[in-house]
Formats: structure tokens, sequence, C-alpha cells
């Protein structure tokens, strides 16, 4: 019978065939974001998305879908916002619905750049092997982070949420996406990223390329001018067009991968990247977006290690 979902949405990036990410339920609790992330691509389509606002009754909606879904299905929030986006941490909606969703026994991928998720660990360490938190990490110098994510805490706050989680028992995934040419990808860089993250208890990294949208290309211009015609050059020359993004050309890509691929591993971290076409270089037997840790059987495995 076909079931109308409410708030809670099988995950569809759009049909795009570099995806690879498992089956899965997507939650939002916000409309937009505040983070306002200069490479932000929801901002192509939900309109004023930089302005953040609840859903209408968001609980009581996830409350109706969540007795149609099956226990154990993985509910990842959020894709198009951040589930800790600044009035969060007054409203604190994300809180209840991450209570309602593990209650009812299914498996929960948080994914957000946002310290504010070490308020709910007394609620995550709770469901331990059903729980796993991806914090988004584009650099470690804050005045950077500032002017490409303006509204997000800092990456040294984040870092901290890494180590806080893990001493919870919580498995952590950084996502080092995404990686920007000229501004955030120097070798050096992301060496002392990965190696930050590694020593806060990181498991995995997760990496992915800008993929430009018209919207995003024009902020990323008018933040960095100085490097405006050298993106449009990589960008709209050099690049190709995949599925709706402007991506850069295949060897770039492939070259800014290996890079952080050697990195993580050199500290013991499991690799793979996201929507770039390269399933062959991510470490076997693990998901793209972490979500592998959200298994109870590997959460064991990851404790008797
Ligand atoms: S945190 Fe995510 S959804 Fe929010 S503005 Fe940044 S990229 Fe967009």
């Amino acid at each position: 019978m076909y079931m109308k979902f409410s708030v809670i949405k099988p995950f569809d990036p759009w049909r795009s065939p570099m995806c690879t990410c498992p089956r899965k339920w997507v939650l939002n609790t916000y409309t937009g974001c505040g983070h306002r992330c200069l490479y932000c691509y929801a901002s192509s389509y939900i309109p004023n998305h930089f302005t953040p606002r609840l859903k209408r009754m968001v609980v009581e909606r996830a409350e109706y879908d969540l007795k149609h879904i099956p226990r154990g299905a993985l509910i990842e929030m959020s894709t198009s916002s951040d589930p800790y986006t600044p009035p969060e941490a007054e409203r604190q909606f994300t809180r209840k619905l991450i209570h309602r969703v593990l209650s009812r026994g299914m498996r929960l991928l948080i994914t957000t750049k946002s310290d504010l998720v070490v308020r709910d660990i007394d609620i995550l360490s709770k469901h331990l092997g059903r729980v796993a938190v991806a914090i988004t990490i584009t650099t470690i110098n804050d005045g950077l982070a500032r002017r490409l994510e303006p509204g997000a805490p800092s990456p040294t706050s984040r870092i901290e949420a890494i180590r806080l989680l893990r001493r919870a028992g919580i498995p952590v995934i950084v996502r080092v996406d995404p990686i920007i040419p000229y501004i955030n990808d120097e070798y050096r860089a992301l060496r002392d990223l990965i190696k930050r993250v590694a020593d806060a208890g990181a498991l995995q990294i997760t990496s992915s390329t800008y993929k430009a949208k018209a919207d995003s290309l024009v902020r990323m211009k008018r933040a960095f001018p100085e490097l405006a015609d050298k993106l449009d050059e990589l960008y709209k020359v050099r690049g190709v067009r995949i599925h709706g993004y402007m991506y850069l050309e295949e060897r770039l890509r492939y070259s800014y991968m290996r890079m952080v691929k050697e990195v993580a591993e050199e500290h013991g971290l499991i690799f793979e990247s996201c929507r770039e076409g390269f399933t062959n270089i991510g470490t076997p037997g693990f998901a793209c977006d972490g979500s592998t840790f959200t298994f109870p059987e590997v959460y064991e495995e990851l404790r008797r290690l």
C-alpha cells in the first residue's frame, strides 16, 4: 500500500547517480539553516534558506511517520538543514525528535557542524550501538571558518565536541567536506585537520570536493574576490556538469581524494568519499555516510578493539 509520509522522507538526492548512500530516511527539524555556509547547495532549492524555520507540528508528524517505518531503519538528521542550526539552542525540537526516533528502535545518524550536539549526549548515550554523529569540519583555522561558515560554531568547539562524544562512547565521523580549490585544499592544512580529529577520537573521514551551484559560486566569489577568476576557470571552463552541479575536472577531484585518503589512513582512520564516483578508493565494508557505526554488531566489535 502506498503510504504518504509527512515529515520523515525516504532519502533521495535527486536520484544522483554519484550517490552511494545506503537506503535511509531523512528528518529535518527545520526548513532552512542559519549556518549560512557559502558553499551550501540547499540554498539553491529552498527559498529563503538562510532563515531557519521550525517545521510545522514537526514532533506530531514525526510520531505519525515513525509508526509506519520498520524498527531498525536508518534515519539521518539532517540533510538539507543542520539539526543544530542556531534556533535549536532555545527551541530544543531536535532534542525531542532524537528521543522519539531512538525510543522507537530506529538507528540514527546525526550530521551537524555544531557543538550543540553535546547537549544531547544524555539521550544518545542511552542508545549506544544505534547512534553515530558526523561532524563537518572544513578547516581548523577559526578565521577562515568564520568566512566560509559565518553562522556556525568554530572548528575548535567542534573538535571539542568530537572528544566529548567519543568519551561518551558515541562513534564520530568527520566530514572534510567540501574541499574548495585555493581555499582549504592545502596539504599541510588538511594533514593538521585530520591529525586533530584523529587525536580527538574520530573513526572515519568522509570527504568530498566543492560542487558548485550558481548561487553558491556567486557567494564564494563575493567572499573571495581575489579568487573569482580562478574559480570560474576551474568550474566554468575546465569543470564538468554532473546532475545539475558544476564539478571540478575528474583528475583534480581524484588527486584531492587520494590526498585525504592517504592522510586518514596514516592515522588509522576509515576513508570514504561522497558523490565523487570513486567507489574504488574507500575503505572496503564501510558506508560513505558513516552509518555503518549505527549497526549494533559493528558497535560491539568497535568496543572490543
Ligand atoms: S550547515 Fe549545511 S544546510 Fe546549513 S548552511 Fe551549512 S551547508 Fe547549508
